[in-house]
């Protein structure tokens, strides 16, 4: 009996989870190692801050998902993986010896990117951080009119402070002050013109400043830019670009130059064949796509097909990501900007699509 362990409970993992469920591996005994007894998903945490979902209509409970596939439940999370002894360290204290290991933990935020962010800001990861970290922010929001800056422009950045907008100013009516602070670009620097101008006026029309400028430091009650400015603020977000996980290093696999797990073409690891990677967590070595979670989904299949083949002894199949993503950004309120390549749309029918796409992703995962 082989032993495989699945290292954290991202998009690819769970599909790995629930196909388990209906099809189990008969020569494999399957460990989850999660520090979370749920998944939150990413994609719907703009609407949760929002307010238009709860806790629950975002997560995915792993220990029944585990259960119905019987793979056994492991509440911790890893901190070193020997791939010559083919060992993962847990913070447990415990050691696992495993046949064959999958990765999809997912990206980190560094702490000390910025001087001054471990101690006064809220990072996005872990996402469960960061929701106990918002509910305090929000009820401090209730109290006084905040300054609060998200730092990063990117779609997670703008999603945020999008939804930070809607749910401080437009429903709870706090009076804070929104900003942007993107690191020097425009919002959304890599995604196609039009999708700028449309998140440029989104923002505008909900009065939230731009500062295309770079965060330097944080200090308490404040963030020092690029240009010099000191902006005010009470409540610094940083939704920065992702890092690797720097346990990574030590591991002995082979990583590409940013730090990730460099992966073929049937996901194993280049140095490796014993350990599968996917997700942001994982560097394709021969094709380069966006890191994000349209492409962890998409993994998930083939991610799911070949560990069963190499535990089964059979020729693993060749994988070729999407080359173009359709991105859904949530603007705050029920709204939402599609789009694919050059092309891009927004309204309240996108919003409801996107809604019905997360909703059924969450739901496929719920057990019961
Ligand atoms: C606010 C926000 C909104 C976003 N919206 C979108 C969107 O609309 N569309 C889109 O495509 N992308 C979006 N993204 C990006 C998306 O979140 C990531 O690309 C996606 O989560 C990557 O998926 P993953 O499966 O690699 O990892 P994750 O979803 O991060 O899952 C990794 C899992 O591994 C666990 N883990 C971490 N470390 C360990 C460890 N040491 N041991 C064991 N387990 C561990 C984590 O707890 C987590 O459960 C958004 C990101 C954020 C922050």
């Amino acid at each position: 009996m082989k032993h495989l362990v699945l290292l954290g409970a991202g998009h690819a993992h769970l599909h790995v989870l629930k196909a388990l469920g209906a099809q189990s591996m008969a020569s494999a005994h399957v460990s989850l190692v999660s520090p979370f007894p749920r998944q939150m998903y990413s994609g719907m945490v703009p609407g949760l801050v929002a307010g238009h979902y709860g806790l629950d209509e975002v997560s995915v409970a792993l220990a029944p998902l585990a259960a119905a596939a019987k793979v056994e439940f492991l509440d911790t999370s890893a901190t070193a993986v020997d791939a010559v002894a083919k060992t993962v360290d847990l913070l447990s204290g415990e050691t696992l010896a495993y046949d064959v290991l999958s990765l999809d933990t997912g990206p980190v935020m560094s702490r000390d990117a910025i001087p001054g962010a471990r101690q006064h800001a809220l990072f996005v990861r872990p996402i469960e951080h960061f929701n106990r970290l918002w509910t305090a922010l929000f009820e401090l929001a209730q109290t006084r009119a905040l300054d609060v800056v998200v730092v990063g422009g990117g779609a997670a950045g703008v999603e945020l402070v999008m939804a930070l907008q809607h749910r401080l100013c437009a429903v709870a009516k706090t009076g804070a002050r929104l900003s942007l602070v993107t690191g020097g670009t425009a919002p959304m620097a890599s995604h196609s013109i039009k999708v700028q101008l449309r998140v440029k006026q989104a923002l505008k029309r909900r009065q939230i400043t731009v500062f295309e400028d770079s965060c330097l430091e944080v200090r308490e009650g404040a963030l020092l830019l690029g240009s010099g400015a000191r902006l005010a603020c009470d409540a610094p977000v940083m939704a920065l670009g992702s890092s690797a996980p720097t346990w990574l290093a030590q591991s002995g696999l082979a990583l590409s130059e940013d730090g990730f797990i460099a992966t073929t073409a049937t996901l194993q690891s280049t140095s490796h064949p014993d350990v599968f990677a996917a997700g942001d967590v994982a560097s394709r070595s021969d094709v380069s796509r966006p890191r994000s979670g349209v492409y962890a989904v998409r993994a998930g299949p083939p991610l799911e097909a070949n560990l069963r083949l190499h535990i089964g002894g059979g020729a693993l199949l060749p994988y070729q990501p999407q080359a173009r993503s359709l991105n859904l950004l949530a603007c705050g309120d029920h709204s939402a900007i599609a789009s694919w390549g050059e092309w891009a749309v927004q309204g309240g029918w996108v919003w409801r699509w996107k809604d019905k796409i997360d909703r059924e992703f969450v739901g496929r995962y719920r057990m019961g």
